[in-house]
């Protein structure tokens, strides 16, 4: 029988490459990826996937199809391409948003004035979406890049287009007026797969993959740490720690005194430790966390 492996598409080379490898790296998978030269696939050396590499825009059609089983794809694309899939992981890397946007000193301040106006995208679908939903009838036109060029020459009234920071807009002379679509980095898996039985062989590696992305991305969001505390100041100290079962407390060799160690989460990091501070915690040792497995 062939052996069974899991075909996983990644872009081939853009914004999405980089942190596409990273995540399946820190899940322990080992690649041989060729510099330069024309890469199209690659088997994993210790773990049943091939990965195959394509332009961000296939991925969703070639998932939906079968060609491939699983992909990695920002979720703007997944919407334009309006490919049936599963979402099944949100990765939490190429955080972006789809916007509206119009030159500085236009006269528009809000979307109910696009009325009639020229709108340049290459995302058509996810706007027209939009604008009928907000019953704005517009003439949208399709490119395929530098969309934020558009109203400079005198293509269009406003453009549709994928933003992080903001500052290509500001660059090209335009105002952010509405975001309409909010995206990052997803794992998508066609309907088929993601409904087979639990034992399908394919199902099993599947499940695999997604137990080490999840160990990947729960470690990454917190941190470990240790302190130091008098034991007056525990009960205190222990309220602001909600820990996974409870922070450990361990005694010191000094008397009277404890270590505790407990898991923080990223977002509430510094304000959970300059409390912890106040309540006299000392000596507060901070630890990345690789994987966290639950
Ligand atoms: P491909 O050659 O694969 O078609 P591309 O030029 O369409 O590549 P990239 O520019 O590499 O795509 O962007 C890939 C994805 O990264 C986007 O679809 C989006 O989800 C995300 N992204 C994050 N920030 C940005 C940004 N500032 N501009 C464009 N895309 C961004
Ligand atoms: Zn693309």
């Amino acid at each position: 029988m062939a052996k069974e492996l899991l075909r996983l598409a990644i872009q081939k080379s853009g914004r999405l490459f980089e942190d596409s490898i990273s995540l399946l790296s820190e899940c322990g998978i080992k690649l041989n990826l060729s510099r330069g030269g024309t890469r199209l696939k690659t088997e994993a050396t210790n773990f049943p996937i091939e990965v195959v590499f394509l332009r961000d825009d296939d991925i969703p059609g070639y998932v939906e199809d079968g060609v491939v089983d699983i992909g990695i794809v920002g979720e703007n694309v997944v919407a334009e391409t309006e490919a049936k899939l599963q979402c099944l992981e949100q990765l939490g890397f190429s955080q972006c948003r789809l916007s509206l946007a119009v030159p500085r000193g236009s006269p528009v301040t809000e979307i109910s004035q696009l009325e009639n106006a020229r709108i340049a995208t290459s995302y058509p679908t996810i706007l027209k979406n939009f604008l009928a939903a907000h019953r704005i009838t517009a003439d949208v036109h399709t490119i395929s890049g530098s969309v934020e060029i558009a109203p400079s020459i005198g293509l269009a009234d406003a453009i549709f287009d994928v933003i992080s920071t903001g500052s290509t807009l500001m660059s090209n002379g335009l105002k952010e007026l509405e975001p309409v679509f909010f995206s990052e980095a997803v794992l998508v898996a066609s309907d088929d797969l993601a409904r087979r039985p639990a034992d399908d062989p394919l199902a099993v590696i599947l499940a695999k993959l997604r137990f080490r992305i999840q160990s990947v991305l729960r470690a990454g969001s917190r941190k470990y740490i240790v302190l130091n505390a008098p034991n007056d100041a525990l009960d205190a100290i222990l309220n602001l720690l909600p820990g996974l079962k409870s922070p450990t407390v361990v005694p010191l060799a000094t008397s009277g005194w404890s270590a505790v160690h407990a898991v923080l989460e990223e977002n509430e990091f510094w304000e959970k430790t300059q409390s912890l501070r106040d309540a006299g915690a000392q000596g507060i040792v901070v630890v990345p966390i690789e994987k966290m497995i639950m």
